[in-house]
């Protein structure tokens, strides 16, 4: 079994500090995924476990399904890794589109792939362009989860945040589990120290 915390770290993806999330909240900590991602064998290696869950799990999927930008390297690997094809959504005037002449079968099975799934947001709006054409749900996976949502096999409470449908099976290599603050009482704020902004969305 692979240690995601230990690979996030190693990739200088999982930073410590006082930052300010895209989310106006406060955070001592900053998962930047694409900082794993920029090496391919290290994306290899996290797809082809992802691949491996699912595999076992005897859920047939057709289509892999990301939302862009966050989405996009680690659903590609895990298409490459399943053996099947791979098309994305995209943010048109804010709203989730699918376009690029990505064609999708009526029933055909789509799992839906981010890099990190904090409440789902983004990949559910992928998720309803994907059903409005047609394609059929068959889980939601991600590199990891931010611990608002349950992952087959994880051990933490569903947070009310979650925006994920409890019917669809959700898979994840790990859990990161840190807590966020509004401004007001961020003890880190209290301890005299100021927020940075780190890129411009908190995954
Ligand atoms: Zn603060």
């Amino acid at each position: 079994m692979i240690n995601l915390e230990k690979i996030y770290i190693d990739s200088k993806a999982y930073l410590k500090g006082h930052f300010l999330l895209s989310s106006g909240k406060h955070s001592e900590y900053y998962l930047q995924s694409a900082k794993v991602l920029e090496n391919p064998k290290t994306a290899e290696l996290l797809a082809f476990n992802l691949a491996k869950m699912i595999k076992k799990s005897g859920i047939h999927v057709e289509t892999v399904c990301s939302p862009a930008l966050g989405g996009l390297l680690a659903g590609y690997e895990l298409a490459r890794s399943l053996g099947v094809r791979f098309i994305f959504a995209e943010r048109v005037k804010n709203i989730m589109t699918i376009k690029r002449g990505f064609e999708i079968k009526k029933n055909e099975k789509i799992l839906m792939c981010e890099d990190i799934i904090t409440t789902g947001g983004s990949v559910l709006e992928a998720a309803s362009q994907v059903e409005k054409q047609g394609g059929k749900i068959v889980a939601f996976a991600a590199l990891a989860n931010r611990g608002f949502c349950k992952r087959e096999g994880g051990n933490n409470e569903i947070n009310h945040t979650c925006k994920l449908p409890k019917n669809i099976p959700f898979f994840a290599l790990g859990d990161f589990e840190f807590d966020v603050y509004d401004k007001e009482n961020c003890p880190l704020c209290l301890n005299g120290s100021k927020a940075f902004k780190h890129g411009s969305r908190e995954n």
